[in-house]
């Protein structure tokens, strides 16, 4: 469960925690027009720092441009709320979750009149998938749920409907006892987790599903591209048939959530050696050391959180 925080930013001021509340007559509330982010803030030696803010923040616009929600505040303007917000609740590392949502106004589908309001809330948050998955693996299934064909609900976005289908294939995999689901596209190739990108390991080169694989454009995705880069490990963006997956030497989801986490069996058939890899076990070692900021931050992916410094 999470635990409350002190303030909730809403449209550009500070609010209490339990005033951050809607209208059940939102128009989110019968049609799902939202558009959010998840955003990691770790500790490290230096103070709190934000993982990947700008690119969050800007994936936030994407998303709202894609729906025409008119967000009245730029990447620039995000990016300092997130980095105030957690000062102001005084966390050392959180989950920052940001959303954009049509409002209390009209009730047809068209949002006509509809006002736009902007939160971002943040409070503690441990290990998505537990911690023994991220040294074991994760045990998941292929689900029986297809991930939104194209022309229907855009993966490119971050939408808040775009998650019913996520909780489909997540359901799914939790009643027959696995920690994910992962979803093929709808011409049936590999897509992703209904909260995760996937990477997949045979003879030392890594595929993951393009962009037109109904994925969501990962900000964990582009950073493993660029950590494997860094490693001098070959990724190639292309589709994956279902079928690769049972006959890969390593396979790992990322995510803001998940991080980077091996996953030992698909459908009950073992992967590779059954535990986390050792290509997996680099990248994962990178990307935790740059996160945790115990290795240098040499692609700037860090915002610093500057500690609070209380009005009296
Ligand atoms: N796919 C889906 C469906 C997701 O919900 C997420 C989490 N935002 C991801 C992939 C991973 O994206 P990111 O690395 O930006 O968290």
């Amino acid at each position: 469960m999470l635990t409350p925080t002190d303030k909730i930013w809403h449209n550009g001021k500070f609010i209490k925690w339990e005033d951050a509340k809607i209208h059940v007559l939102s128009h989110v509330v019968s049609y799902g027009s939202s558009v959010f982010e998840g955003i990691r803030c770790y500790e490290t030696k230096q103070g709190p720092a934000i993982f990947r803010a700008r690119e969050h923040a800007r994936r936030l616009v994407d998303s709202a441009k894609i729906y025409r929600i008119d967000l009245k505040h730029s990447i620039d303007d995000l990016t300092n709320a997130f980095v105030e917000l957690v000062s102001v609740n005084n966390l050392r590392s959180c989950y920052i979750r940001p959303i954009v949502l049509r409002g209390y106004g009209d009730v047809g589908v068209l949002p006509k009149g509809v006002p736009i309001e902007t939160y971002i809330a943040c409070w503690e948050w441990g290990k998505y998938l537990g911690p023994e998955a991220l040294e074991q693996g994760a045990d998941v299934c292929v689900s029986s749920w297809t991930r939104m064909a194209p022309n229907t609900l855009p993966a490119l976005a971050k939408a808040g409907a775009n998650y019913m289908n996520s909780q489909l294939i997540r359901m799914e995999a939790d009643v027959n006892g696995y920690a994910e689901g992962i979803a093929l596209d709808s011409s049936g190739y590999v897509s992703e987790g209904s909260g995760e990108n996937i990477f997949i390991i045979r003879d030392g080169k890594i595929l993951t599903p393009p962009l037109g694989a109904s994925v969501l454009p990962g900000i964990t995705r582009d950073s493993i591209l660029k950590i494997a880069a860094s490693l001098d490990i070959q990724v190639v963006e292309s589709l994956v048939p279902r079928e690769a997956l049972y006959i890969a030497d390593e396979i790992f989801f990322c995510g803001t959530a998940v991080e980077v986490t091996p996953i030992r069996s698909v459908d009950k058939i073992k992967i590779g050696a059954g535990k986390r890899g050792p290509i997996t076990e680099r990248i994962q070692k990178k990307f935790f050391s740059i996160v945790e900021g115990t290795a240098p931050d040499e692609f700037g992916w860090l915002t610093p959180v500057p500690a609070h410094v209380a009005v009296v």
